[in-house]
């Protein structure tokens, strides 16, 4: 009956508008193709339906593949959509340019939001239970406190954060610990032998990190046989159709080396760059970044510190369990994130001339500031490793809203056109679940939760509830 109706409400508005052709997909348009012109009888069955939900086999294109990306290209590719094409700038997956890209992410319930505390053990439900996703969850526990000289921001914002779990179902039978004097971290996290002096805060044991390379590689080895992918080749412009009669659509992208693609939906899941290619998205993503560090353990200090928890001291940084194949420990300071404002011009529907975007080139260095906070961190929690060299360092870039929710919707006024961005540094965790909430928004036309809505006014502050410290521009520090 509803797909008599939409129908007939397709019909309704067909005739409304004076006769023309579309540019429609060819047999497996998402693979490079120029754009086709089909007779309007054959593409009106297909925009008709596609108006709520898709067909299985309409082309689908996803631009990149890091953690949004490829999870939308699974669950779909689970739904048996059968056209799936996935463009990834990166010459390999995990993409050096991902924020995904890491050895591992902390996966823990506890946000201010309690919305995003069910979404998150949603997913950590799919971590200890789908065979896809448990080989790359270590289940370490969390131990989430404050120094003594944290600020008060600092503190507010972690009782917030334990309010959203505390008195959940999920946390009864002694799954979180107090945290309250020296002894009781001995307890919980023997191996940290630092002086850690008056921190408090709780041990958290429903919680630990994903590895997160490795289940990106593993979401990839995943969709390999039913999603064309495409990698290093970056997208440089999104193809549009304009009717002329008021309706533009996307129909598509073009990439650096010329190779154009159509589809009837296009997913933009590029992280941090998206307002590169979207620069209409400016006023509501701003891209930030972190600093991440490693430290190479010998083979007896690793097996020390096996099994230890992801350690938050969030006024300072964190650190967690040592790699288990390649011994390396890594760490990463708290703070509010550094910007890179770049010239672009204007235009594009955002009409500032700057925007903060990742840089083209990403130097292994990071702000001397940043090297001395980490070793804060371990004079604090592992004295004996303070004075160790850092090896792979690197800035992380994610994909920042001011008040750090999702951004999954359709791009106003392209129809066609989805994004799903504005990670806000907390995404990962969510990887098992992400493409199915992208998934619903592709087939029911619209986003039903209104936090994730593309914002028309999105008031841009840097002051993010959860950080402490003050954004920065790199160019102020390095
Ligand atoms: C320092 C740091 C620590 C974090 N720690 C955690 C944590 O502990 N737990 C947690 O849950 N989350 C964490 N996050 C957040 C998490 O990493 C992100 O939320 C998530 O990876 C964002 O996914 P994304 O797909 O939006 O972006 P990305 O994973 O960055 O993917 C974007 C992709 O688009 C590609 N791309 C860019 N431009 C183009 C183009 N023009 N054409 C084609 N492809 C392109 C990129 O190469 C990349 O592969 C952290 C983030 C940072 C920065």
């Amino acid at each position: 009956m509803s797909v008599l109706k939409d129908y007939l409400a397709c019909l309704d508005r067909y005739l409304m508008i004076a006769p023309r052709t579309c540019h429609m997909p060819k047999a497996h348009p998402a693979s490079p193709t120029g754009t086709a012109l089909l007779p309007l009888s054959l593409t009106f069955q297909t925009q008709c339906l596609s108006e709520t939900m898709p067909a299985k086999q309409d082309p689908i294109l996803i631009i990149g593949a890091g953690t949004f990306g490829l999870s939308t290209a699974y669950h779909l590719a689970q739904a048996g959509y059968t056209s799936i094409t996935l463009l990834e700038k990166g010459d390999s997956i995990p993409s050096p340019l991902s924020a995904g890209n890491d050895i591992n992410k902390i996966v823990r319930a506890e946000y201010e939001d309690p919305f995003y505390a069910e979404l998150a053990l949603a997913a950590i439900s799919e971590w200890t239970t789908n065979p896809l996703f448990t080989p790359y969850f270590r289940q370490v526990g969390y131990l989430l406190g404050n120094s003594s000289a944290a600020p008060e921001k600092s503190r507010l914002s972690l009782a917030r954060s334990l309010a959203s779990i505390e008195s959940h179902p999920s946390f009864a039978g002694g799954q979180i610990t107090p945290i309250t004097s020296r002894d009781d971290i001995r307890r919980v996290a023997p191996a940290l032998d630092g002086p850690m002096a008056g921190w408090t805060g709780y041990f958290n044991r429903l919680a630990g990190y994903a590895r997160a390379a490795d289940a990106l590689r593993a979401l990839h080895t995943a969709v390999s046989s039913t999603v064309e992918i495409n990698l290093g080749d970056a997208v440089t412009a999104l193809k549009y159709d304009d009717d002329g009669g008021g309706t533009t659509r996307c129909i598509g992208a073009v990439t650096a080396s010329g190779k154009a693609y159509t589809a009837s939906t296009v997913i933009l899941t590029l992280g941090a760059s998206l307002p590169r290619l979207l620069p209409s998205i400016g006023p509501q993503i701003t891209a930030k970044s972190w600093s991440i560090v490693h430290i190479q353990l010998t083979p007896s200090e690793a097996e020390h510190l096996a099994g230890i928890p992801v350690t938050y001291s969030r006024d300072l940084g964190f650190f967690f369990e040592p790699d288990q194949t390649t011994g390396l420990l890594k760490l990463s300071p708290s703070g509010a994130g550094y910007t890179n404002y770049t010239n672009h011009g204007g235009g594009g529907g955002y009409d500032d001339d700057k925007f903060s975007v990742p840089p083209d080139v990403r130097p292994g260095v990071i702000p001397a500031v940043d090297e001395e906070a980490i070793r804060k961190i371990l004079k604090e929690h592992l004295p004996s490793l303070a004075d160790r060299p850092f090896v792979d360092k690197k800035i992380c870039w994610c994909a920042d809203t001011a008040d750090s929710e999702y951004v999954i919707d359709f791009v106003p006024g392209a129809d066609g056109l989805i994004v799903a961005s504005g990670d806000s540094g907390h995404a990962f965790k969510m990887l098992p679940l992400i493409g199915g909430w992208v998934m619903k928004v592709v087939e029911s036309g619209e986003q039903a939760i209104e936090q994730w809505r593309w914002k028309k006014e999105q008031i841009k502050h840097d002051d993010v509830s959860w950080r402490v410290g003050k954004v920065r521009d790199l160019s102020e520090v390095m």
